[in-house]
């Protein structure tokens, strides 16, 4: 036979190999789960959107949305806010590797796969001293070895069985032969890392994207029966009635008033300073707005305080997609729902810096 080795120390060095071979997928998936990890602690440092509470986002959510001017996007935002929000993270995270990928995604993977491999030669070599001082076998050897990396691997002995190796008795050898064969597995592994693959490797429950989805989302998602603004309280700290600092224009989710096709143009805020009244969803009779809890049901849950400080975002959203609007839910802006003129006079740039009062 050709090589460095003798013929009764093959068998060592082709079971060195077999343990690095079987190291790769392990090897892969610890280095995707790391890095969905860093990615996601990164991003809530140094993201704008995402580097403060569910508040925050929303506000560069609403901005994002009018910097589109996409009214699909808007309807999804009013009625089903979580998907938008799980819709946006996903978009700032791909964003954020496509940019970062060469710059700090990539280093990042690399060092992670260098510690990696320092880690295992570590874990070779300590398998052996111990070995040699418990005369043990080439089991106690594989045991320790699997045990020093069980934080980071999942690799076990049992990936091993069906590999012939009882007449391994030789451990510096094996240790020497898995030092050797490490270096071609990790930059095999290395030289897979790319921006297509990238986001296909990543394991679905360690995704950067999933991690800040559940740290974002975990909150409450009621939405305000009148205008639907989402609660904006956390599960730790939600100890009463759901509320919002910022109510929306009733219209936006479709209230209309009764008896006509007219859009409501009421804020929320507003009306329960006012002398008017409401008819609650499947109530025949009015309920006064100052009295809004009187409805019952999920009216009763809500704080609606009052507040005449009205937000000129959603007043230059209804008059940006008023034909929108008034297709979408088959009503019109007419009569009571006539838009007062002094709200067309916000710009889209009035709309955007207003919601600086967000948070
Ligand atoms: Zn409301
Ligand atoms: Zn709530």
């Amino acid at each position: 036979m050709m090589g460095p080795w003798q013929t009764g120390n093959n068998s060592v060095a082709i079971f060195g190999k077999i343990i690095c071979q079987k190291l790769k997928e392990p090897i892969e998936q610890s280095v995707y789960k790391k890095i969905a990890r860093d990615l996601a602690n990164e991003m809530i440092s140094n993201c704008e959107s995402l580097n403060g509470n569910r508040s925050n986002l929303e506000k560069h959510i609403l901005k994002t949305l009018a910097e589109e001017e996409d009214f699909d996007k808007y309807m999804i935002y009013i009625h089903n806010p979580r998907d938008h929000f799980k819709s946006f993270i996903r978009d700032e995270v791909s964003r954020y590797i496509t940019d970062k990928f060469s710059v700090r995604v990539l280093p990042k993977m690399k060092e992670n796969i260098k510690l990696l491999q320092q880690k295992i030669m570590k874990a070779a070599h300590e398998s052996t001293e111990h070995v040699q001082v418990n005369s043990g076998d080439v089991g106690l050897w594989l045991k320790s070895f699997t045990q020093q990396l069980s934080d980071e691997l999942i690799f076990s002995e049992k990936d091993l069985s069906g590999v012939k190796h009882d007449d391994v008795d030789d451990f510096n050898l094996l240790e020497d032969a898995v030092i050797k064969e490490l270096p071609a597995i990790m930059s095999e592994i290395s030289s897979r890392f790319n921006t297509k693959t990238f986001s296909l490797n990543l394991d679905n429950k360690d995704r950067p994207d999933e991690l800040l989805i559940d740290h974002f989302c975990q909150c409450c998602w009621v939405q305000c029966p009148f205008c639907k603004a989402i609660c904006t309280n956390t599960i730790e700290n939600h100890h009463g009635d759901h509320s919002v600092p910022f109510h929306h224009i009733n219209g936006i989710d479709g209230c209309f008033y009764r008896g006509t096709t007219n859009v409501s143009i009421n804020i929320c805020t507003s009306s329960v300073a006012s002398d008017q009244s409401f008819y609650p969803i499947d109530l025949d009779d009015a309920v006064l707005w100052k009295e809004y809890r009187r409805a019952g049901g999920v009216y009763a849950q809500w704080s609606i305080t009052a507040d005449l400080s009205e937000l000129p975002y959603w007043k230059w959203f209804v008059c940006r997609f008023q034909e929108d609007l008034e297709t979408y839910y088959n009503k019109t802006f007419e009569g009571n729902g006539k838009i007062p003129d002094e709200w067309r006079k916000y710009s889209k740039q009035d709309a955007i810096e207003s919601l600086d009062q967000y948070i």
